[in-house]
């Protein structure tokens, strides 16, 4: 059978059954969203694994489209974590935004690829002046430049590719993408706080420098990086003859939301010669807010910054952002394909692919051109705005509650605390955290996180959600108090 009318958009026939998948699957989507009461559904791995276990992906012979959509609904949906769900308050996991669901809709049925012109004629444009506009969200000038990724973790990953290809032509005079690093990059380090991203080390691995070219900073109190410490740390450098080339500042660190004193480390950069990172993959959402923007002040020192939208710009997955505040530096990893950026092309067109460390790449940029069109600056900044609020109330809460230890003044809409009631002793309190966190998404009650302070388990809440209110957040912390006594019960039967 090689009919494929009705396989591909274009034709009719092709036309009308997309339409129709379409509808099928917003339908077993929002059947998904709106039966389920609770944010999980409380399978555990071994049902899913057994569920799944004897499923063939690839049968000889297919099936009606409606029988696949109506299985996914059935088992995948099902048992899918509602990230739109109120309650769902673990990650930095957002739910998505509906103009932008209709923009992911747009972006994979005309699967443009932003590597070259040729491939995204309109969208190497649209993507071009979200990038202008960013660069004036976070105060670069005309010379700001970026370039969309999938995440935080492939911009941190570029920024530090082109701060040490930079080091590279600055410290040692060569091309150490063309030649490798010379013997002396051993003494390369990078600095970041103790609460940085893991993914600075991962880059540092990936670079060819190790991760223990990664030195951390002791964080102050507020979990920011302490300026003295890294003053002490960088003289300590120096003087053991090791080569700081970057600084990675954290706006928005993944367990606590703090932001470091960005001012201060652009000041400590320009010092020390330093490639000025920012990692705002949470925090950059703050710029949309007149009333909080002002704590990022310093991200425009940066050299490059990382801005995450599927987190606090609630977009699907992935969308982000590297932004560069000299564009000309993109030719630090600049490599060129006959077939992607010929150099004698008569149109004067640009190719992205020379700004990203992807080739094929997806038209996410679309999906907040879409939302900041359709919301607005303002209504989007009011979204930020009241999870901030909402994380105080709820700090204030915990702070209240004589059984519950709240771990961090919120600066964004993260609030880590640990349940502990006077009848639970000090060596137990971690442990009971961790089963009744546990026990909360078995029972389908809650999606709460889990971090780790001072060696012992805590609760997390992100809550990005603007549908969560204080009430809801009240419901989630009677039910850890329900989960913790129905454990105490079973602990003491089994004792017996
Ligand atoms: C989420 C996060 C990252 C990783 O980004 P991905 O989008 O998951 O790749 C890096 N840094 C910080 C501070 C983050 O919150």
């Amino acid at each position: 059978m090689t009919d494929a009318e009705d396989l591909f958009l274009g034709t009719e026939s092709g036309n009308d059954a997309y339409r129709e998948a379409v509808e099928r699957a917003s339908a077993a989507v929002v059947e998904a969203v709106s039966e389920s009461a609770t944010p999980y559904s409380g399978a555990s791995p071994d049902r899913l694994d057994d569920r799944f276990g004897g499923v063939e992906c690839l049968p000889d012979e297919g099936q009606p489209l409606a029988e696949t959509v109506e299985e996914v609904g059935d088992r995948i949906l099902s048992d899918s974590v509602g990230v739109s769900d109120p309650s769902c308050v673990a990650h930095l996991h957002c739910p998505p935004l509906v103009p932008a669901l209709a923009a992911e809709t747009a972006i994979a049925a005309t699967n443009q690829s932003l590597d070259s012109w040729d491939q995204s004629p309109a969208a190497t444009y649209v993507e071009r002046r979200m990038v202008d506009r960013l660069c004036d969200l976070f105060g670069y000038g005309p010379e700001g430049d970026g370039v969309f990724t999938s995440g935080g973790t492939q911009s941190n990953f570029e920024a530090l590719l082109l701060a040490r290809n930079w080091f590279g032509r600055e410290r040692f005079g060569r091309r150490v993408e063309e030649t490798g690093l010379p013997h002396k990059a051993k003494a390369m380090r990078i600095l970041c706080s103790e609460a940085a991203h893991f993914t600075a080390k991962q880059a540092a691995a990936h670079l060819g420098l190790g991760e223990n070219a990664v030195v951390t900073v002791q964080t102050d109190g507020d979990h920011r990086m302490d300026t003295a410490a890294l003053d002490a740390t960088l003289a300590d450098l120096r003087k053991r003859e090791r080569e700081p080339f970057a600084l990675v500042g954290t706006a928005g660190t993944t367990d606590f939301g703090s932001i470091d004193p960005l001012d201060a480390l652009a000041d400590r950069a320009d010092r020390h010669d330093l490639w000025f990172h920012v990692d705002a993959a949470y925090g950059g959402a703050l710029a949309l807010s007149e009333t909080h923007r002002e704590r990022l002040a310093g991200i425009e020192r940066a050299d490059s910054l990382a801005v995450d939208f599927h987190k606090l710009f609630y977009q699907p997955i992935s969308c982000g952002a590297l932004l560069l505040r000299d564009g000309d530096r993109f030719d630090l990893v600049e490599r060129s394909a006959a077939y992607l950026n010929p150099e004698d092309g008569d149109l004067a067109a640009p190719n992205l692919v020379s700004k990203s460390v992807q080739t094929t790449r997806r038209f996410d940029a679309l999906k907040p051109y879409v939302t900041f069109r359709t919301l607005g600056r303002e209504r989007l900044a009011e979204l930020v705005e009241s999870t901030l609020a909402l994380a105080d109330d709820v700090a204030a809460l915990l702070a209240d509650a004589s059984d519950f230890e709240v771990l961090n003044d919120p600066t964004l809409n993260a609030v880590v605390f640990r349940y502990r009631p006077e009848s639970v002793g000090d060596e137990e309190v971690g442990p009971l955290n961790a089963a009744v966190r546990e026990a909360l998404l078995r029972n389908g009650d809650a999606v709460v996180g889990r971090t780790e302070v001072g060696g012992t388990t805590a609760l997390k809440f992100t809550l990005l959600n603007p549908k969560t209110t204080v009430e809801r957040v009240a419901d989630v912390l009677d039910a850890v108090r329900n989960r913790a006594r129905t454990i105490a019960v079973a602990d003491r039967q089994l004792r017996r």
